[in-house]
């Protein structure tokens, strides 16, 4: 018989948040198979410890299928037997206390993404679970009675395999390295495209405004045509715009579905109340200089811009500050991209689902091999809905790969 350099009844490919689970729940269930995560980074959880801004949005009280992207119905079904509530009792019983925003987003009560790596890891090790660093999986072999995995420090022997692999998305790991698991068994993969991602524009004028923030309504449009609208903090840059929800609608600009975003920059008001505001700071103010009409109401540089924008003289003031309102109301920005995979937070794409059964994740095509988390053609909303999916697709492949263990 041959000798391999690792053996475990079940190998779990990635050790992030999706594999740490995955690795856990099976550890946990069934007749308790051992269990060896091959990770190919130093550590586990690299990506995991930067959520959230160094938070962790672990999850979203919101969560529906209208979250999710790509193959919803998937997702859908698998949602229905892992919820948050399930998330929430599950990574407590790995020590992490979980506390709801007013917004209903999910945190752990540390405020420490990195505190959530560490509670996975210890319960890992306390449940004798391998963590093997610096190993990825170059190679993979289905046989009759389990997988042959090459790995980066020998051959590794399991009869079940999880495919944690995450995505190419905010880090330097080739295509290949990711889906290769999937994809020499035979699996498809799906257009991979950036999302959760900064937008690129081609508004010159707004150049000047790099590095504020402001409160806004962002709508998403091609042609004029409204394809969905988001609020909060929109931060202008450099290259373009930035904040939760340009990152919410940058997935419509990166599949090249929206061309355009209005700003709205006084949601709280309608087209008729700001013209109305601007028209009695036109006669209120006269003497000011037009750099200050709109200081105390809109950023001062923002004010500017508009005025520029609507161009603003004293000769033209009336129509001028009319053409102001309908710009603050719906400041148009052309977009032209989003500045790329490797500054995505999430992978929009990805392993094919039909190929798969959404309440195990186990392959329609190979017996014994199951794929979780970004890895598969599922991406969600920012603000909890992926970590939410890792926890969803992690525990249904551990348990079912587990149980089929018996
Ligand atoms: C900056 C940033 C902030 C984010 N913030 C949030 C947030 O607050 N809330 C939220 O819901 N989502 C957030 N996300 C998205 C979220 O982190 C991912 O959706 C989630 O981590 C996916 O889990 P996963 O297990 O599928 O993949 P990952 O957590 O990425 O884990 C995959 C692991 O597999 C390893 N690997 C890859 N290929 C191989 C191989 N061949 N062999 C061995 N190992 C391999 C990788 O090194 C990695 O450790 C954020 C993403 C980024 C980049």
């Amino acid at each position: 018989m041959k000798r391999y350099t690792f053996t475990s009844d079940v190998a779990v490919i990635g050790g992030g948040a999706s594999g740490m689970f995955a690795a856990l729940t099976a550890a946990k269930s069934g007749s308790r198979p051992s269990v060896t995560v091959y990770e190919a980074g130093e550590r586990v959880g690299a990506k995991l410890s930067v959520t959230g801004n160094g938070r962790c949005n672990i999850s979203n009280a919101g969560v529906s299928p209208e979250r999710y992207h790509g193959s919803r119905r998937f997702a859908a079904a698998a949602l229905e037997l892992f919820s948050v509530q399930d998330a929430v009792r599950e990574l407590g019983k790995y020590g992490v206390l979980i506390t709801e925003e007013k917004d209903g987003k999910l945190f752990p009560y540390s405020l420490q993404a990195s505190s959530v790596t560490d509670c996975l890891r210890f319960s890992c090790a306390e449940a004798g679970i391998a963590l093997e660093c610096d190993c990825a999986v170059r190679g993979i072999k289905a046989g009759k009675n389990g997988f042959v995995l090459t790995t980066e420090r020998g051959e590794a022997f399991a009869k079940r395999v999880i495919m944690s692999t995450g995505s190419v998305a905010g880090v330097a790991a080739s295509e290949e390295t990711v889906y290769s698991p999937a994809v020499t068994l035979g699996h498809r993969l799906t257009r991979l495209l950036p999302s959760v991602v900064k937008v690129k524009t081609a508004a010159k004028e707004l150049k000047a405004l790099n590095g504020i923030k402001v409160n806004a309504t962002v709508s998403a449009v091609k042609g004029g045509r409204l394809l969905r609208k988001e609020s909060g903090e929109v931060l202008f840059t450099e290259y373009g715009l930035s904040g939760p929800p340009v990152l919410q609608l940058s997935r419509l600009v990166s599949s090249g579905e929206c061309d355009c975003m209005l700003l709205d920059l006084m949601p709280e008001f309608s087209l008729e109340e700001t013209e109305k505001i601007l028209l009695s700071r036109g006669a209120d103010f006269r003497d000011r200089p037009l750099s200050e009409l709109l200081s105390g109401m809109l950023n001062k540089r923002v004010g500017q811009t508009v005025l520029k924008l609507a161009g603003y003289s004293p000769e033209n003031k009336r129509a001028a500050l009319i053409r102001a309102a309908g710009l603050i109301k719906a400041l148009p920005v052309k977009v032209t991209g989003v500045t790329g995979m490797r500054s995505a937070q999430v992978c929009a794409g990805g392993i094919e689902t039909a190929d798969f059964n959404p309440l195990t994740m186990e392959s329609r095509l190979v017996k014994g091999f199951y794929v979780t988390g970004e890895a598969l053609n599922v991406d969600g909303d920012c603000g909890g809905f992926n970590l939410q999916w890792a926890w969803t697709s992690g525990y249904l492949a551990g348990k079912a790969a587990a149980e089929d263990i018996g």
